[in-house]
This record gives C-alpha cells, structure tokens and sequence, in this order.
C-alpha cells in the first residue's frame, strides 16, 4: 500500500487537476487543482465550495449540473456517460478553460472516484477558430455565402417535407462605392461591420444572415410568409435609414423579397430574389417583393 507522502507526490506529479472524491465532499486533490482556483489549500476550497460541480459553467455546449436531473449524482453520470465531457470552468486569473472529464471508480463501496480534469482550450480554440473560418466570414463575422448555401439546402428540405414557408431577404448598400471614394476603404469597412451587427440585433435567432459577397446580403427566415419577410424588410431599411452614428457615414439599403416556392428550382429563388432587388435600385432605399 503506499503512504499517504507518496501517493499525493504521484497526484501532484500529473499535469492535470485530479480529485478523489464521491461527487460532493473531496478526500484527496492534487496542487494543481487548488491552485486553479486560487485556493492556498483543499480545506479552503470546501469551506467556500459544496462541489466543484458548482463551478462548472452553464452553457449549451458543454456539461454543467443544468445538464442532469438533480436526483442524479454528476460523477456516476460521467462515469457511466458513453460521450465525451467537457466542462468549461474559470480559473484564478477569471479566464474561461475547457476541459475534458474523465472519472474512474477507485472504491465501489466508499463511494470514491478519481476525476481527471484534462485542460483542452487550446484544441477548443483552434477548432472554433477552423469553424469560423470555414463557417463565418471574416470582416463581419456573420455567415459565408458557402455557409448560407447549406442552411437554404436545409431549410428548402424542410419545406418540401413538411410544407414549411420560408421567405429570402436580399440586400446591397445604395452607393456603397461613394462611401469607399469619400471616406476611405476603412471606413467602408467599419461601415460594413457596424451594419451587420445592427442588422444582427434586429433578426430572430433562427433567422440565417449571411454575406452574399462585397456589399450584398442574405437573410433566410424559416416559418416565414412573404408579407412579412417584406414587413421585416421594411423595417430593416427604416433602422438604418434612422441608425445615427457619428463614428461612420450614414447609408441606405434597398432590398429584394421573395418567398421559396414549391416548384423552384435550385437558383430561382435566387433569380427572383436578385430581381426584386433590381427593381428595388431603381428608387434605392425602397423594398420590392416579388
Ligand atoms: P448601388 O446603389 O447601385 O448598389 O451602388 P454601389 O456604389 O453600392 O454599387 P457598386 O457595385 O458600384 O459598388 C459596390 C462597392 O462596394 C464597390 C466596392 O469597392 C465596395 N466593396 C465591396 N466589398 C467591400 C469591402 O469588403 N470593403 C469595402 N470597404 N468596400 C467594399
Ligand atoms: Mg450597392
Ligand atoms: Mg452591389
């Protein structure tokens, strides 16, 4: 058997926060774990914390007590869980790091588990960096043309199969290139970044917003008539007809409305889009449904 100096040397020796613990009280941690969260030692950090289950953040994409019942014991879930378990946690500088659980039962009777926090926000960074560069386009942040391709072929499946209406918003700044031969192309740009989050804040959560390319966007509305697509765009021009902002110069937009129909084929709605909005330039500033 080893001695209780020998035991937590190994512990302290891995690189990754361990506990021994039954799910609340903690019988055994190594250093790195207390000073993750900044405590001088174990006794400090259960007198202010019940479970370090407490400390895993809530979020959607990771693990935290909001995920299970609250009659289910967290260390029995993850140790029986098939899936990988990630938690995302605050270390002592309040920095966000994400790690990978892994737990293994060490006393069946005592109710002892061994939980092994791997760190992997260096790999969780990098791979929402990927995503976003395969994803999101770069400047604005808001989707790809690729990207907004896929939720149309999605959402286009959805229609054919359970009959769902879904409208298409396209539109491109009035006079984009007078801001860019006035200004500057920085301030063109500042003036594209600024747009997209204001049109951001004005959509559903479930609308899809995407960069068509230069200065001509995209927004797909699932569960959404013609009317109201063109209502939504209405209002869209009036926010940035009305949008006020000393730090860029004032812009228009002029928008293109059509609604996905049962017999289109894969670029007509793009064509009649396109369309609407031609006719749209005409006037500028203005809103055309087609
Ligand atoms: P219209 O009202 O007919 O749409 O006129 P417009 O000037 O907006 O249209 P035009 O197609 O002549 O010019 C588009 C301009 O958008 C030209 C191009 O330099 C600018 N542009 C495209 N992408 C970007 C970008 O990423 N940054 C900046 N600053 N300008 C861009
Ligand atoms: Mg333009
Ligand atoms: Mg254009």
């Amino acid at each position: 058997m080893l001695s209780q100096p020998i035991f937590q040397a190994i512990i302290n020796s891995i690189p990754n926060p361990i506990i021994i613990t039954n799910g609340n009280k903690i019988f055994k941690s190594n250093d790195i774990f207390i000073d993750f969260f900044h405590y001088k030692n174990l006794d400090d950090f259960m007198n202010e914390n019940s479970c370090v289950c407490n400390l895993f953040i809530e979020d959607d994409a990771y693990f935290s007590l909001a995920s299970i019942d609250e009659n289910i014991s967290w260390v029995e879930y993850i140790h029986s869980s098939e899936d990988t378990i990630r938690v995302k946690m605050l270390n002592k500088k309040k920095e966000f790091r994400v790690f990978h659980i892994t737990i293994n039962i060490i006393e069946q009777e005592k109710n002892y588990f061994l939980v092994v926090f791997t760190d992997i926000t260096a790999l969780e960074n990098e791979k929402t960096m990927l995503e976003n560069m395969a994803y999101k386009d770069p400047l604005t942040g808001i989707y790809n043309r690729q990207m907004f391709n896929r939720f149309l072929l999605k959402e286009s499946e959805n229609k054919k199969r359970h009959g769902d209406v879904l409208s298409l918003i396209m539109f491109d700044i009035d006079h984009f290139k007078r801001v860019n031969d006035t200004y500057g192309h920085d301030v063109g740009d500042q003036v594209l970044i600024t747009l997209c989050k204001l049109i951001t804040d004005n959509l559903r959560v479930n609308d899809i917003f995407a960069r068509w390319g230069g200065e001509e966007f995209m927004i797909l509305l699932p569960r959404t008539e013609l009317d109201t697509a063109f209502h939504k765009s209405l209002e869209l021009k009036q926010i940035v007809e009305d949008y006020d902002d000393e730090a860029i110069p004032h812009i228009t937009l002029s928008f293109g409305v059509t609604e996905i129909r049962m017999k289109d084929k894969e670029r007509s709605c793009f064509k009649r889009v396109d369309e609407a909005l031609y006719k749209a330039k005409v006037k500028r500033n203005d809103v055309v449904k087609l």
